[in-house]
């Protein structure tokens, strides 16, 4: 790709006449001029400025240029006389007396002047100005006041480095950009130039003459680009703002370095090639950490509806969603220039699709100060509409009007999908056939529910029928199951598997006797309903919950509600095995899962090894499909109002089943309505609408199942009374790495090896979905499973989170023991299947 290029101009700058050792003066002052051989060296002795020479010219050309003095390879990052380079040795850099710097050759004539004389007034009397190199490459002229006469920095030549700005005018759109070398070894103005777009102020080119070679795309509010992971720059990041938008008089890009990071600059190569590189010691060579030239990176390289897909090695070209391959043939073979086409015209009602992870395309019109329904409804309310995207400004440092609608008429220009990340958009497509809905996250949440609820209810019938017809003839098969004296209710003979369905009824006194008279040496737990022990029944392992006395519900109700409770079997829910009940003793028989609780292995830094990625990825997505079943897929809908590492547990093959889910039928809670006075749960898990206002809904479960996830990606928990790293909690840290760009970093550190950067990401933005502040706006679990499942990269951005203060007691306060917990813990509805 690039490398031949750094290479070439790595040698080029090797057999550039090395100056002579430099003299530890960092200004020039009047009187006192610098003459080819000697130098002047910055106050920390980062970079010197001299006369250097190209090996191969002939006679020799002298430039002023500015160096790297602290590495052994001649790197000039700045040239002042490039096009009228000198060739006597007797030609001197001198500072006049009117603060000009001025390069004359033997005979006394200006080569190159700073002209600061005539475009600024003479300095006032009383001392005179100084040229003086500083620390960061740049070369400024001070009057004896202090003032900035002028800087090399507002001149730059092919080299970017950090802290400068590449400034363009708001009223003149005229600006300042990087000009590519014409040779490696000829520092005359090359064709190539790098530079912010006067049309929009948005983006950053790289042309080729007046001809767009390569695009930044549109800014999203962050940053334009950064590196952070880059090997040679560990613990560093390199960060490129579009800074100060709007202000009246200018825009500029620069970018920064955290500490470390020292020899690191981007340069337009004479190729055209924009490049970071980072000065890499051990090696004594640059290496590249960047580049703009890949394999469909050019610009436009995809053709019109195309876009050049980089998530993928080699990065390819591909058609945008409801376009095909205008030639089949030639897309076939590589040539993508011919683009797409749409494969049905749109018509004026058409929807939106969402797609994510994008770089947006170029030839867009801003449209000021719009919401991002407001932008929406811009686009539809225009027939030929084609997209749009936007983006709330509001987290740079952007002064003037925060919003950022894009939209675009016609084809579709020079788009890349880069993946999911602060610096992408979400374009919104609109595409033949997709229904339109009246505002987007609508059609992001409810047509994905809608979808499957379909699916769903033809799926119900299906089975309906199938059962029904399953009767008919097979009728003499279906088990009646009996429990004791207890005739089970009619929903058992209602069961999806009833003759695979197996209940216990053991006695008392076989409890006692298998828990050894429920000693200490058969516990295995404490929780809010009561002890859990372990035991042997038959010759299976179980865990045996005794319950508090504290239930006032009858013993035919109570097994009633075991068995139905019973029933419902997910091979992500912990099987209520059976249960045992006599006098105020109840007891209820499950499975017995060999690693107990998520959060005993998930927190614990002795075990927190055994969950690598994969692991962790299992759980997740088994905890969604557990839930899913609670919520909509069995015969009753169950709120579990608990859900929380503690609650999920995992066999010995490190699956998950969840835990307690059916603990309020169980308990016979008497309460109906979705809002209640008596909230229960654990704090940090439960939804802020609930835990504030004791209003519930699946989407409470949902908002903890959020955190949950936030929990297995980091491996931290929800709270702890320090904080998290400078954040109340978890959900707010989460939060504000996502909206830094830094969400990969939220995963923990004991799956780096094991993960995939991409399904962490799009975990972490799931997390953030699921912990909206506004209920409506989160998910159904539904789509957890599918997004999760698949993969989609449909996701509509995360809007802000809901959490709310708590004290460090509350943080592992589980219950609210002032109540009556087994009497109110988890509210079930039922509803028809
Ligand atoms: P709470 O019920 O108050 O929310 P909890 O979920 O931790 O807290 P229990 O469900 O009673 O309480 O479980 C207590 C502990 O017993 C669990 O953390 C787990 O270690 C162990 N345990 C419970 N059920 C099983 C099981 N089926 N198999 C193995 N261990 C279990």
């Amino acid at each position: 790709m690039a490398w031949p290029a750094i290479i070439r101009y790595a040698i080029a700058l090797l057999v550039l006449l090395p100056p002579p050792p430099c003299a530890a003066v960092d200004r020039l002052v009047p009187g006192n001029p610098l003459s080819p051989g000697a130098t002047i060296v910055s106050d920390g002795g980062s970079f010197a400025l001299g006369f250097f020479s190209p090996a191969n010219s002939t006679p020799a050309k002298l430039y002023i240029g500015i160096w790297y003095n602290d590495i052994p390879q001649l790197t000039v990052v700045w040239v002042a006389n490039r096009e009228t380079p000198v060739t006597s040795s007797s030609a001197s850099l001198s500072l006049t007396n009117a603060s000009d710097l001025v390069l004359s050759d033997a005979g006394g004539r200006v080569a190159w002047t700073t002209n600061v004389a005539g475009a600024a007034p003479a300095p006032a009397a009383g001392g005179a100005a100084a040229a003086v190199l500083l620390n960061t490459g740049n070369l400024v002229i001070r009057s004896p006041d202090g003032t900035t006469l002028w800087q090399s920095f507002d001149h730059p030549a092919d080299t970017f480095l950090p802290g400068m700005k590449i400034r363009i005018r708001y009223v003149t759109r005229a600006g300042e950009r990087l000009v590519s070398w014409k040779g490696p070894a000829d520092p005359s103005p090359g064709p190539f130039s790098f530079g912010a777009d006067p049309d929009t102020f948005l983006q950053v080119f790289v042309w080729n003459g007046t001809r767009p070679i390569w695009r930044s795309g549109p800014w999203t509010g962050y940053m334009v680009s950064t590196q952070t992971t880059a090997p040679y720059l560990t613990n560093t990041s390199v960060i490129v703002y579009l800074a100060v938008v709007n202000t009246e008089e200018e825009i500029y890009i620069t970018f920064s370095l955290s500490d470390g990071a020292a020899h690191t600059r981007y340069v337009l190569t004479d190729a055209g090639d924009y490049q970071l590189q980072t000065w890499n010691g051990s090696s004594s060579a640059w290496i590249l950490l960047s580049w703009t030239r890949g394999e469909c990176m050019s610009y436009g390289y995809c053709g019109l509806n195309g876009y050049c897909d980089i998530t993928e090695f080699p990065s390819t070209c591909k058609c945008l969603n409801g376009f095909e391959p205008t030639s089949l043939e030639d897309w076939r073979g590589g040539r993508f220039s011919q683009g797409c086409r749409r494969k049905e015209a749109l018509r004026c009602g058409d929807g939106f699709l969402a797609f994510p992870g994008i770089q947006s395309p170029d030839k867009f019109v801003l449209v000021r100060n719009r919401d991002l329904h407001e932008c929406e409804a811009e686009c539809t309310k225009n027939c030929s509409c084609v997209a749009y995207a936007y983006a709330n400004l509001s987290t740079s440092r952007t002064k003037g009007d925060l919003t950022r609608c894009l939209v675009w008429t016609g084809d579709l220009t020079d788009t890349t999908r880069t993946g999911v990340g602060d610096a992408s958009d979400t374009l919104y497509l609109r595409v033949a056939g997709t229904m339109r809905a009246k505002r987007s996250h609508a059609l992001k949440t409810v047509l994905p529910a809608v979808l499957i609820s379909g699916l769903l209810i033809l799926a119900a019938i299906s089975l309906a029928w199938f059962k029904f017809k399953g009767r008919v003839n097979y009728g003499a098969k279906h088990k009646k199951l009996t429990l004791d004296d207890m005739s089970a209710s009619d929903e058992l003979g209602e069961g999806n598997h009833a003759q695979d369905f197996e209940f216990l009824s053991v006695r008392f006194e076989d409890i006692v006797a298998a828990t050894s008279n429920f000693s200490e040496a058969c516990k295995i737990g404490q929780g809010g309903f009561g002890k859990v022990y372990k035991a042997m029944l038959g010759c299976r392992e179980v865990a045996i919950k005794r319950l508090s006395k504290d239930s006032d519900q009858g013993t035919k109700e109570f097994k009633n509600e075991v068995v139905l409770i019973a029933k419902l079997q997910h091979r992500n829910l912990v099987r209520l095995l059976g249960c045992s009940v006599e006098a105020d003793e109840k007891i209820l028989i499950y499975e017995y899962l060999a690693n107990g609780s998520l959060d005993a292995t998930l927190f614990d830094n002795s075990r927190k090894m055994l969950l690598d990625w994969p692991m962790r990825l299992n759980i997740i997505k088994g905890v969604a499909r557990g839930l899913l079943y609670l919520h909509q897929d069995s015969r009753l809908t169950i709120i579990h109002r608990d859900l929380k590492a503690a609650n999920v547990l995992l066999d010995a093959e490190m699956r998950p089943k969840i835990a307690d889910f059916g603990m309020a039928r169980i308990f016979n809670d008497s309460q109906e309505n979705a809002n209640t006075r008596c909230v229960v749960g654990t704090y940090g898990y439960m939804a802020p609408e609930y835990a504030m206002e004791g209003v519930f809904s699946i989407k409470s479960d949902v908002y903890s199942f959020g955190v949950l996830l936030l929990e297995v990606v980091t491996g931290i928990r929800r709270s702890s009374s320090g904080g998290i790293m400078g954040f109340p909690n978890l959900i707010v840290y989460a939060w504000n790495m996502w909206k830094e760009g830094k969400a990969r970093d939220l995963a923990d550190p004991y799956i780096m090896d094991t993960c995939s950067l991409d399904e962490v990401l799009l975990c972490s933005h799931v997390a953030l979905l699921c912990v909206q502040e506004n209920p409506d706006d989160r998910p159904l679990m539904s789509s957890v499973v599918l997004t999760l499942e698949n993969g989609s990269t449909r996701l509509p951005a995360p809007n802000n989170p809901g959490h709310y203060g708590q004290t460090s007691s509350d943080v592992e306060q589980t219950r609210d023991r002032t109540e009556n917990s087994m009497n109110s813990l988890t509210l079930t509805t039922i509803e028809g299947r």
